[in-house]
């Protein structure tokens, strides 16, 4: 049995930062904890576990750091989200509105055999932008999005509400 830590104890949060008013969770200060990282992983591996995916999709940056351990766990492959420039080859992109501006997320045309069950993961959901694009980017490619994982949801943002499949989220703050 794994023993009753609370995550939470192992995340920082960052007032002003990267601007002045934003309060920024910190997910180093769990990462660099051998433990607290192992119990964390095994928990989301458990909720991923039962989408019964084939593979699991992490959003750069963070996101590869909840993805790639779980795919290892669960003997899934890992499939990478990135931001312009990046991946080698045909890419396909999805442009989405960010509180200030616009970012772009592409993926590797052939990334996916259509139909195959993908778990998309990241580190934190706060308005649910980047997580509604990358889950409309992977249906692009033809991937069966049967769920999505985060660490921490910001529940107060309310961005569970854009996200159409099973969201799993391990930590939430109010804001
Ligand atoms: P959203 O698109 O507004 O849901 O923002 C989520 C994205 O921004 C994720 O890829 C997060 O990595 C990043 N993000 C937003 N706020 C935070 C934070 O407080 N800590 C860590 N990452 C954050």
């Amino acid at each position: 049995p794994q023993p009753e830590i609370n995550l939470k104890d192992f995340i920082r949060g960052v007032p002003d930062f990267p601007k002045p008013g934003i309060l920024f969770y910190d997910i180093s200060t769990l990462i660099r904890h051998a433990d607290a990282w192992q119990i964390a992983t095994a928990r989301m591996a458990r909720a991923v576990a039962a989408f019964k995916p084939d593979i699991l999709a992490g959003i750069e940056s963070r996101g590869f750091l909840t993805a790639a351990p779980l795919a290892q766990r669960l003997g899934c492959g890992f499939i990478m989200l990135r931001k312009p420039g990046k991946l080698p080859g045909k890419t396909i992109s999805l442009q989405y509105g960010l509180e200030y501006g616009a970012d772009e997320l592409h993926i590797q045309e052939d990334a996916i055999i259509p139909g195959q069950r993908v778990v998309v993961l990241d580190d934190l959901l706060a308005t649910g932008g980047t997580l509604a694009a990358s889950i409309a980017l992977l249906r692009k490619v033809g991937a069966k999005v049967v769920g999505a994982s985060v660490l921490i949801e910001l529940t107060g943002l309310k961005g569970r509400e854009k996200i159409d499949t099973d969201l799993n989220a391990l930590i939430s703050y109010d804001m």
